[in-house]
């Protein structure tokens, strides 16, 4: 009954031979080659992205693969075998016309970023056809951004089918792939992000997580190797319903917008020090009429996850798990209690990982459902996953599903 789901983790061989029998099989000719790229987990930095603030995602294990070959003419095959389902979602289409209301739905995420990659300039504009076809290990909608992946893959391959081997190797071509996602998601498939997920599904590196500052648009790797500390983040997708998120986010996002706007700021943190955040928050609460102490407790989550963030980073560059775990069950602590954008479900995992000794555990994501990460010694991995899974089925939750994360590569080419 209360026995720990896995979700599937093939090796990426696995996966590769997946994407390139479906593309055969469908196709009925061998692929030019394969393209991945990663989802992740925000180790901290929470709603801070929108902000100006600083975020530290890791890049997973679990990809998307994108199988594809160029063709002749304008014409766009696309399958993609999604996890659970017996058949592949398919379209068949003219690649002149994936723009803003032109696709929609899951062809948003997998083609829109062509668009925006010649809209940019990084691809030729005449309208060339592709065979594809993707399988994924990233589970959807768990908060684990399986959107920046297949945007991430697929622009990916094009540009590398296009540019020649090696140029993702290339930082400019790489930031043009990640505005070119984020663009696409924004603009073609009209969901609003941020950008972080673009910038570490194309900057994963294996043994370290991102430092991604929103207020500079720099990022910057840090040393996270788990490994060699006996270490080991555990993802819990509390598959819980996530059915109130888009005006809840919109809500929480509007006071933050508001306030900087209020003082005429580019970003909350750009107003100044906390004690002026603080006060320009008071004072157009004020002015419009607005609850104060839901304004300032908003605020405050905002402000403290900053320097939270900032602290846990220092933390992490001298391998202090245990200072890192407290930053992580205090940024919990914030969301769930200043910022209101935890579920039940969420403080279930996080309450049972700190019975169970584990170093830190927090939400990830936006919240309102999604997934858990909780920092523990690796022997406790399956143990972990059992009590959690077991306060679950008490609590008559619907079961929620593990995976182990590991700081793996960002998009490359696999085959
Ligand atoms: P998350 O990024 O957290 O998984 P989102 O709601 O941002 O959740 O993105 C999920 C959507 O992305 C799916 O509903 C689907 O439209 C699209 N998507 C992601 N991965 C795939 C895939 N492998 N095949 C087809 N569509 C996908
Ligand atoms: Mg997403």
């Amino acid at each position: 009954m209360s026995t720990p789901h896995w979700l599937p983790n093939r090796t990426s061989q696995e996966a590769c031979d997946a994407a390139l029998r479906n593309f055969e099989r469908s196709y009925g000719y061998s692929a030019t080659g394969v393209w991945a790229a990663p989802g992740r987990v925000n180790l901290i930095g929470e709603h801070v992205d929108y902000a100006g603030g600083i975020c530290l995602p890791f890049a997973l294990e679990q990809s998307t693969y994108v199988a594809i070959s160029p063709r002749d003419d304008d014409t766009i095959r696309i399958e993609s075998w999604l996890p659970s389902h017996s058949e592949p979602a398919k379209a068949e289409l003219r690649a002149g016309n994936l723009g803003p209301g032109e696709i929609s739905g899951w062809l948003g995420y997998a083609l829109g970023p062509i668009w925006a990659l010649r809209e940019a300039g990084l691809l030729s504009p005449s309208a060339r056809g592709y065979d594809v076809a993707i399988v994924s290990d990233v589970p959807l909608g768990s908060g684990l951004s399986s959107s920046a992946a297949i945007e991430c893959a697929v622009a990916s391959a094009v540009v590398e089918l296009e540019k020649g081997d090696g140029a993702l190797a290339d930082d400019a071509t790489r930031t043009a792939i990640i505005q070119a996602a984020i663009r696409a998601e924004n603009e073609v498939v009209g969901a609003s992000t941020g950008g972080l997920d673009q910038n570490i599904s194309l900057q994963g590196k294996s043994g370290f997580a991102l430092a991604i500052d929103f207020s500079t648009g720099q990022s910057y790797h840090v040393p996270c190797d788990l490994e060699s500390h006996d270490l080991a983040i555990l993802v819990i997708d509390s598959n819980a319903p996530h059915s109130l998120a888009d005006g809840q986010y919109a809500s929480r996002r509007g006071i933050i917008d508001a306030v900087t706007h209020y003082c005429q700021a580019s970003t909350l943190r750009d107003i100044g020090d906390d004690t002026a955040i603080y006060a320009a928050a008071q004072q157009w609460a004020t002015s419009t009429g607005a609850d104060s102490d839901c304004t300032n407790r908003r605020v405050r989550h905002v402000v403290t996850e900053i320097s939270r963030t900032l602290d846990a980073i220092e933390s992490l560059k001298r391998a202090d798990f245990q200072a890192f775990g407290c930053a992580m069950y205090a940024s919990h602590k914030s969301l769930k209690e200043d910022y209101e954008v935890t579920v039940s479900q969420l403080d279930l995992i996080v309450d049972t990982a700190k019975d169970y000794g584990a170093i830190g555990a927090r939400m990830t994501g936006g919240g309102f459902g999604g997934s858990a990460i909780a920092l523990v010694p690796r022997a406790e991995v399956h143990p972990m996953a059992q009590a959690i899974s077991r306060s679950f089925a008490q609590a008559e939750f619907a079961p929620p599903a593990f995976l182990q994360a590991t700081p793996s590569p960002g998009a490359r080419r696999e085959r």
